[in-house]
């Protein structure tokens, strides 16, 4: 049975507001206040700390700024901001259910496994899947060939297709030879007809 592995961030889920506002919103509810330059300096230090696969990257980086809480309060924060923004994409649950019976479904995505665990949890996305890689358990990120390496052993079979809205997944997936499908929103019914249409 071929295998479609779906991004999480901007397809399986979409964010209603940016970043920026996620991490005000989790600044404000620890201390009451959000100052620009802890959201500049948590998002530079985060990124880094990402892109690198250190360990506890939220941690690191509201370790990273001048800022008087607690970093567990502020993490706790961040995530249940994080999850409240998101939202599952229109008509995912019902496309997961029709493609279910004709492929195994996973979900490569880059982040910590927790996290992101987390957040197909909320959303009742998490046991739709057979399995889920967390590019931090590869040890690099989307478009690597990494996540997609971890992917394949996991999950054991001849073909495979990538549905991402992000270059990262498109390109990634293309590059370790599985076919792609572009997520461009607008919801899963179309999708789910195009992959079926494919099989
Ligand atoms: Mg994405």
């Amino acid at each position: 049975m071929a295998a479609i592995f779906f991004d999480l961030d901007g397809t399986l889920l979409e964010f209603d507001r940016a970043y920026s506002s996620i991490l005000s919103a989790a600044f404000r509810s620890v201390g009451g206040e959000s100052r620009r330059a802890w959201v500049d300096g948590y998002s530079e230090a985060f990124f880094e700390a990402f892109e690198a696969c250190e360990s506890e990257p939220y941690r690191r980086a509201f370790d990273a700024i001048d800022v008087a809480h607690e970093t567990e309060l502020l993490v706790e924060a961040l995530q249940n901001q994080e999850v409240a923004a998101c939202q599952p994409s229109p008509d995912v649950h019902s496309a997961l259910d029709r493609l279910a019976g004709e492929f195994e479904l996973g979900v490569v995505t880059n982040g910590v496994p927790d996290w992101q665990r987390e957040k197909l949890r909320a959303y009742e996305l998490e046991e739709r899947f057979d399995v889920i890689v967390a590019s931090y358990a590869a040890g690099a990120h989307k478009p690597d060939p990494a996540p997609f390496r971890l992917a394949e052993q996991r999950l054991p079979t001849e073909k495979y297709t990538m549905v991402g809205d992000d270059d990262a997944d498109i390109a990634g997936a293309n590059g370790v030879g599985w076919s792609s499908v572009r997520y461009t929103g607008g919801g899963f019914a179309t999708v789910a007809d195009e992959l079926l249409a494919e099989r």
